[in-house]
């Protein structure tokens, strides 16, 4: 029986349940934090109890795992994970890799091969051992990796990471995310890079097609191999609800249900509206929120004709799939 790692520990993957797919608990700049907010819009220990108390409102939904893609570049930080993990009964699945849209972070400009520290691809090095042994010194391995191919396609910065992602990948067995553009349709930069690198395309999730409604452009991704990360419920802005209903709907009667995930891509914190985070939740995106779709999505889709079977599939036999690699 395959089992995945979370931030408590190993779980049997039968033992995963209904599964929001892209979720953070926290995405911050750890410098803005430090330099900016701590003792003014920062209250660690406030922050850690508002988000044991989420947690807790979404499992008492019947939402049994988290998979939370924070890697560096969005400040993850296991030890306050760890305090919070260790207060819900929400299983939690954390990453490896880098959130980058075009450039890659000095501390890897000059280690690699070819570089002036000619060694082997140290991001390799450092995402193996994140999945393998941890990550840093709290014992908690990932269980997924997460790059990202914006907009901006692929600069020699995330062109590299990618690439050290597919490797790791092919190395370890651990599944892909990779965030996306939909309106750059960047999901087929990103399909086309991991094919030419060997990857199991059954084993990547393009996260935020949900936020296109082009068919074709979905198919086309879905065609391959590759789920639909429909994840991002509650960001009207980019696609508003009744929109990733009535897409979401029409692949399921196209037969794509076995290859669709769902999730909102919040969080209980994020620091890009520093002091004003309230006010800008409540005003652009009152339903960017962990419970949206057991409150809201999961009845539309129920109404617009998407069977309960294909909801199961999309919360349960997917996620399910995707972490079933680790036969040990
Ligand atoms: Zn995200």
């Amino acid at each position: 029986m395959a089992t995945v790692e979370t931030v408590r520990g190993p779980v049997q993957v039968d033992d995963l349940g209904p599964t929001l797919m892209h979720e953070h608990i926290f995405a911050l700049s750890t410098e803005h934090v430090q330099n900016y907010g701590d003792g003014l819009w920062w209250d660690e220990e406030g922050r850690v109890a508002d988000a044991i108390s989420k947690l807790r409102t979404l499992h008492h939904k019947g939402i049994k795992t988290i998979v939370d893609p924070t890697v560096w570049g969005l400040g993850r930080y296991m030890p306050r994970i760890q305090r919070i993990a260790e207060q819900v009964d929400l299983n939690i699945v954390v990453a490896a890799g880098l959130y980058v849209y075009e450039e890659l972070p000095q501390q890897y400009a000059y280690r690699g091969p070819g570089l002036l520290f000619d060694v082997p691809e140290p991001m390799i090095t450092d995402f193996t051992r994140d999945i393998a042994e941890g990550i840093g010194t709290s014992g908690v391995k990932a269980a997924l990796l997460k790059c990202c191919v914006d907009a901006a396609g692929l600069t020699p910065g995330v062109d590299r990471i990618a690439r050290a992602v597919a490797r790791t990948h092919l190395e370890t067995g651990a599944p892909i995310t990779v965030h996306t553009s939909s309106l750059a349709q960047s999901g087929r930069l990103a399909i086309d890079l991991f094919r030419s690198e060997g990857a199991d395309l059954a084993k990547v999730v393009i996260a935020h097609a949900g936020d296109s409604n082009d068919l074709d452009y979905l198919m086309e991704l879905a065609d391959t191999g590759a789920t639909l990360g429909m994840d991002r419920f509650g960001l009207d802005l980019f696609n508003p609800t009744p929109d990733r209903i009535r897409t979401i709907t029409a692949l399921a009667g196209r037969g794509y249900a076995d290859r669709i995930v769902l999730a909102h891509d919040a969080n209980c914190f994020i620091d890009y509206f520093g002091a004003e985070q309230d006010a800008a939740r409540a005003a652009i995106m009152p339903n960017w929120h962990y419970t949206h779709i057991s409150d809201d999505v999961l009845p539309a889709l129920r109404e617009s004709g998407v069977t309960e079977a294909q909801i199961e599939q999309m919360l349960v036999d997917n996620p399910r799939r995707y972490f079933s690699w680790n036969a040990s």
